[in-house]
Formats: structure tokens, C-alpha cells, sequence
């Protein structure tokens, strides 16, 4: 399932700079088939905006490829969220200097949300000086301007820094390279308004953007019509779609107009905010043919006093409220959820009341992490006095809680009927990998290759957090 797909095709003056950089890399570097590496780090908006990119370098004639050694053009599309990321950014920056050594010619691309702190940028340019082309996450659109500047020297040193503070309304009708014939990621929203006071997410992707829902039915039609089954809406809060629009359209709204096409389907969306989430989406939701029978709610603490220092907006109470309702509402329902342990100020006593959030919702997975600060946001200011060993003996005793409820909801579910989209086909072990409705690893066995269909599955058994079916 890695052959590309190509959906859109461009227009307009950067359509002009591809066709300038085709000839560019054919008729003077006289490189018949030039290659791009693209890695992405980060979230699945940042997946999102890589196949765009890559969509673009596809435009201006380069081959994609999964060896940085010998590629012409090497991107990577870089994320601010934790430090570690960024760190594995840096780590490989190192390693490109050897090949940029070995070919000068080699252009080396930074964009992404690192690269809209300008400390971040003051560093790159100080240390990693063999970078050609940095640009932020709002300049993405002027990508082939940029890079033909950057070939025809036009910048000062063949170099370019591209960061414009202007939110400009999403990105249309790029062309855009999918390397999944089955599920995709349908962008429909961009930045955020709530600053959590840990996150560093508004300050690099701005305010809320929703792209217009003309343009994502559109875009969901036509994937749906070249065979696409599993579609994922993204935001980095849903919830909050189309408050910045002029027409009266909300999620759940967009949802159900998503939910009516006429092919089998499932509809998944992230993220979701718990402040927005409302008893309007758990109704569309119970009510849908195609949406999946899971919600992703990250609560990332189970105390209010944390709550209110992380600036979240809702309490343990309204939290509680919204999934009693989509519990009664959605038979079968799961939740999954992110956690955040050791915030500054926590206290043992807000880290039980977590735990006990934990134990009364059931989350069938949930993503975790230990609080790491993030330079620019208020939460690194904060006093911090847990130390780390401690946080993580609080993590590990959260993993084991939750290991036990992950164990538990597999083993209720054997015995079920399911109907899942057989999404990828493991040669070797002979066995579909899948999903359940509620979102939980399916293994089903099979002779045949059934990718790309939904089959009926029996849930014969269940491990720690995964289960096994077998084809009816
Ligand atoms: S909702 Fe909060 S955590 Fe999520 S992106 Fe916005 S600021 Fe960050």
C-alpha cells in the first residue's frame, strides 16, 4: 500500500515555479529523475502538510524516496511540541552535513513548527549553516517560489529564510501525494485559540483557521470516489469548527453532512477538545451510519486545581458529564484520551484524582506522557519541585491501572460481531490487521489478501490491548 496517489492538481504562479524547477533540475543540472526525501516528525497535521509538500516536489518532477543518501532535495518537516523532538531534528541535521559535504548540491529544507521560534531558527543559522531553505508553517504555499529561489541563487547566498506571521486562510487546492490507497487525512481546520498554558501550539500554527466546508465535502467526495474508506478529519480542535466562519456551520453540523454519502465508509476526526465537546456531537455521532464508535477526549488531568493551572477550560465534573451522556447514548462507545503526569504543582493527591478519572471513564488506550516544559509557554515558568524520578514512579503506576482496564475491555469484546476494514495484510503471518468500530488492534487470520474491504469478523479472543478475530 506505499504506491503514491496523486489528487489534486495545482494552478496559479507557484504552478509556474514547479514547471521552472522541472526544467531547472533536466535542462541545466541535467538530472533525468532528481529525488526528494521528506521526513516528518510530529502529529498527523504535520503527516497532513508533508503530503502536500510532497505533492508539490512531485509537481516539479522529483521522485520520492525513502533514502536520504542520495536524494537531491532532503526536507524535514519538523515539530515544536516536546523538546525531544526537536532534538531528533537536530541529531539529524548532523548526519545531513556529511552527505551536503559529500554533494554540495544537495539542498537541505527545514520547515515546520520548529522552525517558527526564532530562537530555533537564530541556532540553525549559527550552527547548522549548510541549511538552504527555512520556512514556517504559514509559508508552506510559496514552497516552489522559494526553492527556485533558492536554485537560481536569487537569496542572499543561495540562502532563504521564509517565516511570515500573516494567518493566511488554508492552503486549497494544492496537489497533494498520499502514500495510503485506503485511509486519509482530511485537514479542516488549522491553529488553535485556547493557549494551554503548557502548549506551545498557538504561538507556532496561530489562530483558528477552518477551511470552508465546500472545499471539505469536496475533497471527501473525491477520495471517497477513488476508493478511500477510512477518513480521518483533522484539527487541532475539532470541536471549534467553523466558530471563525460566516455561515452557521459547527463540527457536528460538517459531521453529518460527511456522514450521508452512499459508499461504506468510516469517519474518524482528532483533536478533539473536551471544553467544545458537546451533547449536539455525541447525538450525531449515535445517530451516524460511518462515524466510528470511538472518541478521542484528551482530559490530561483528573484535577481541577490542575486543570485550572493547566488553562483547560473545564472541569473534572463537565468532563465526566459528556461521557455519562455518550456512554448512555452510543452503545459499545470507547474512549481514549491523553494524559499529562507530573504538571508543575502537582501534587500525589491531584495525581490520584487521575487515576480515579481513569478508573471511572475506562479509556481503551490512552497516549501518556510526563510533563516536559516547553520554552515561550507560562507552564515553564512555573515552580516545579517533583522530581523526575518520582513522576515517572507516578506514570508507572498510572501504565498499570490502565493496562488492567485495556485488558479488561478486550476480554468483554470476545464474542462480538464486527464489521472492520481489513486495512493492511501481513504476507508472512497470513493475517489481516484492522481495527474494531471502537478503534482497538484486530488480528484476523486469512490465506487472502482482503485489504481495502470490510469484512465480518468474529472477536474470538483478546490480549493486553489488541484482539484476535477470525473471518465469518
Ligand atoms: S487545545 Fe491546548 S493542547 Fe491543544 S493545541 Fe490548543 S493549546 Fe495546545
Amino acid at each position: 500500500m506505499s504506491e503514491f496517489v496523486k489528487i489534486y492538481s495545482y494552478g496559479g504562479v507557484q504552478e509556474e515555479y514547479c514547471k521552472k524547477i522541472n526544467k531547472i533540475y533536466h535542462e541545466i543540472m541535467k538530472i533525468e529523475k532528481p529525488v526528494a526525501y521528506v521526513k516528518t516528525y510530529g502529529c498527523q497535521q504535520n503527516v497532513s502538510d508533508s503530503e502536500k509538500l510532497k505533492g508539490m516536489l512531485s509537481e516539479m518532477g522529483f521522485t520520492i524516496s525513502c533514502d536520504c543518501d542520495k536524494a537531491d532535495i532532503i526536507l524535514f518537516n519538523t515539530c515544536a511540541i516536546r523538546e525531544n523532538a526537536e532534538n531528533k531534528v537536530f541529531g539529524n541535521l548532523g548526519r545531513v552535513k556529511a552527505i551536503k559535504k559529500k554533494n554540495p548540491n544537495t539542498i537541505i529544507i527545514l520547515c515546520g513548527c520548529m522552525t517558527e521560534q526564532e530562537p530555533v531558527v537564530q541556532k540553525i543559522k549559527l550552527m547548522y549553516p549548510f541549511v538552504d531553505l527555512i520556512f514556517g508553517t504559514h509559508s508552506a504555499q510559496e514552497f516552489p517560489k522559494m526553492l527556485y529561489d533558492i536554485l537560481n541563487k536569487n537569496s542572499s547566498k543561495g540562502k532563504l529564510v521564509h517565516i511570515i506571521n500573516k494567518e493566511d486562510s488554508i492552503l486549497e487546492n494544492a496537489p497533494l501525494i498520499r502514500n495510503n490507497k485506503i485511509k486519509a487525512f482530511i485537514s479542516i481546520m488549522s491553529g488553535c485559540n485556547n493557549f494551554c498554558s503548557y502548549c506551545i501550539v498557538p504561538y507556532v500554527r496561530g489562530r483558528e483557521r477552518s477551511r470552508r466546508p465546500e472545499a471539505i465535502i469536496k475533497e471527501f467526495k473525491l477520495l471517497l470516489e477513488k476508493g478511500y474508506k477510512d477518513l480521518t478529519l483533522l484539527g487541532q480542535n475539532v470541536n471549534s469548527y467553523g466558530k471563525d466562519l460566516e455561515e452557521q456551520i459547527n463540527f457536528p453540523s460538517l459531521l453529518k453532512k460527511l456522514d450521508d454519502f452512499k459508499y461504506e465508509y468510516k469517519i474518524r476526526f482528532m483533536t478533539s477538545h473536551p471544553k467544545d465537546a458537546t451533547k449536539e456531537l455525541v447525538d450525531v455521532i449515535a445517530n451516524s451510519k460511518h462515524i466510528a464508535r470511538n472518541i478521542h477526549l484528551p482530559v490530561q488531568s483528573g484535577s481541577n486545581q490542575i486543570l485550572k493551572r493547566m488553562n483547560r477550560k473545564y472541569t473534572k465534573e463537565s468532563y465526566l458529564e459528556i461521557i455519562e451522556y455518550a456512554k448512555e447514548k452510543i452503545p459499545n462507545v470507547t474512549f481514549s484520551s491523553d494524559i499529562i503526569v507530573g504538571f508543575p504543582g502537582e501534587t500525589y493527591e491531584d495525581f490520584c484524582e487521575t487515576l480515579e478519572l481513569i478508573k471511572n471513564v475506562k479509556f481503551s488506550s490512552l497516549f501518556t506522557f510526563i510533563y516536559s516544559p516547553r520554552e515561550g509557554t507560562p507552564a515553564a515558568t512555573l515552580p516545579d519541585p517533583v522530581s523526575k524520578k518520582e513522576k515517572t514512579k507516578w506514570l508507572l503506576e498510572l501504565l498499570k491501572v490502565q493496562e488492567s482496564i485495556s485488558q479488561e475491555i478486550c476480554k468483554k469484546m470476545v464474542g462480538r460481531e464486527e464489521r472492520v476494514l481489513a486495512e493492511n495484510y501481513i504476507e508472512n503471518e497470513k493475517c489481516l490487521m484492522c481495527r474494531s468500530d471502537g478503534n482497538i488492534i484486530l488480528k484476523v487470520p486469512s490465506n487472502t489478501d482482503l485489504s481495502g474491504e470490510f469484512i465480518n469478523v468474529n472477536i474470538v479472543d483478546s490480549a493486553r490491548e489488541s484482539l484476535m478475530g477470525s473471518l465469518i
